[in-house]
């Protein structure tokens, strides 16, 4: 048997010349091309969201020049122990080592309300707040920097092993679920210890290790200023920043369709977001599902977005996208979607250019 996993194409007893072809298609994997750029010739870095080491493999050999999105939680579900500051190195420096001078952005644990880690319950800080409890809102409950922060043990035990993985400059660290500047000053504050403790304890780190944010809660875009200037880049979330700028559930399916983030709402933040990041001098990264989607590539470059990361699988495709953009024509498109009204007319609006395009 043989089997395309582009397009999915299954041959039963394939002749010579198919598995030939085939065996050509697979090759050309090899000639990727390593930079990924616009057809007037601005380079776009593009990197993938992954979960582990084999996923880093796999991004690698999709084309990814590097992680812009480490989730961490894999490391923390389906167990009932914390898992200890050299279990976590072991593999954020596996996964290092895949990426050899690539980009790495680990993201602190971010685990949801709604994604109860058994051993919460059990976690070293026995303050009330930090125990896991059925909530009636999960999406506005015990989420991403809020959990970390009532948990600061669980929090620098992380933070900990991702500085002493980080012997190499390509390594950031990322905060999820950031609503507020004090959350900020308080994540860095744990971050400052662990860098005591361990220049105490004399291990090697990088004392430049970059800190970034995900923006991906409203009051985190109309705060951009301030929270620009506590932190090296941005990320936006734009799974997560749909449901809230909408206040949708983007997991009831009644309201889901309503956390579209091609919905003119969720544009305009992210445009705002990118205009006051690069007013104060730092870059910004989108690592939701809108960064491979190819309607909104065009609008992301054209607002400014400095890269993209997306999941393995379709690196290929936004690669392919953004070839056939320029700057200018991904700005005007951008300009023109943010005055539609609807997700609906977005949608409809970039298709038709682009097709008339090619
Ligand atoms: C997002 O919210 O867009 C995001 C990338 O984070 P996650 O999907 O892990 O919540
Ligand atoms: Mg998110």
């Amino acid at each position: 048997l043989a089997l395309d996993g582009t397009t999915g194409q299954i041959w039963v007893e394939p002749s010579e010349e198919r598995k030939q072809e085939l065996q050509l298609q697979s090759n050309s994997k090899d000639e990727l091309p390593t930079e990924v750029i616009t057809q007037d010739g601005h380079k776009i870095p593009l990197m993938a969201n992954v979960l582990g080491e084999a996923d880093a493999k796999f991004a690698l050999d999709c084309g990814a020049q590097g992680i812009g999105l480490l989730r961490t939680e894999f490391l923390y579900l389906e167990r009932l122990t914390i898992p200890s500051e050299e279990e976590q190195l072991a593999t954020y420096q596996a996964i290092a080592e895949i990426m050899g001078t690539h980009p790495l952005t680990i993201r602190t644990l971010d685990i949801g309300g709604d994604k109860p880690i058994p051993f919460l319950n059990l976690a070293s800080s026995d303050a009330p707040s930090a125990r896991h409890t059925p909530e009636p809102n999960p999406f506005l409950g015990w989420r991403g920097i809020r959990q970390s922060l009532d948990c600061p043990e669980m929090l620098k035990i992380q933070l900990r092993a991702i500085l002493r993985g980080s012997y190499g400059d390509n390594i950031k660290v990322m905060f999820p679920m950031v609503s507020s500047v004090e959350e900020v000053r308080a994540a860095k504050e744990i971050l400052a210890e662990a860098k005591a403790e361990l220049r105490q304890e004399g291990y090697g780190f990088n004392e430049q290790m970059p800190v970034g944010i995900m923006v991906e809660v409203p009051a985190a875009v109309t705060m951009a200023d301030q929270l620009a200037a506590e932190v090296d880049f941005f990320s936006i979330g734009t799974n997560d920043l749909s449901q809230y700028v909408m206040a949708a559930d983007r997991t009831n399916p009644k309201v889901a369709k309503l956390a579209d983030a091609l919905e003119p709402a969720v544009l305009r933040m992210i445009q705002q977001t990118v205009t006051v990041a690069h007013q104060a001098g730092i870059p910004v990264s989108v690592c939701g599902q809108l960064a491979s989607n190819p309607v909104g590539i065009p609008i992301l470059l054209g607002l400014g977005v400095d890269e993209l990361s997306v999941n393995p699988p379709a690196i290929a495709t936004v690669m392919s996208v953004i070839s056939q953009l320029t700057i200018n024509q991904a700005e005007m498109l951008a300009g023109e979607a943010l005055q539609l009204d609807s997700a609906v007319g977005v949608r409809e609006y970039i298709i038709n250019q682009l097709d008339r395009s090619v």
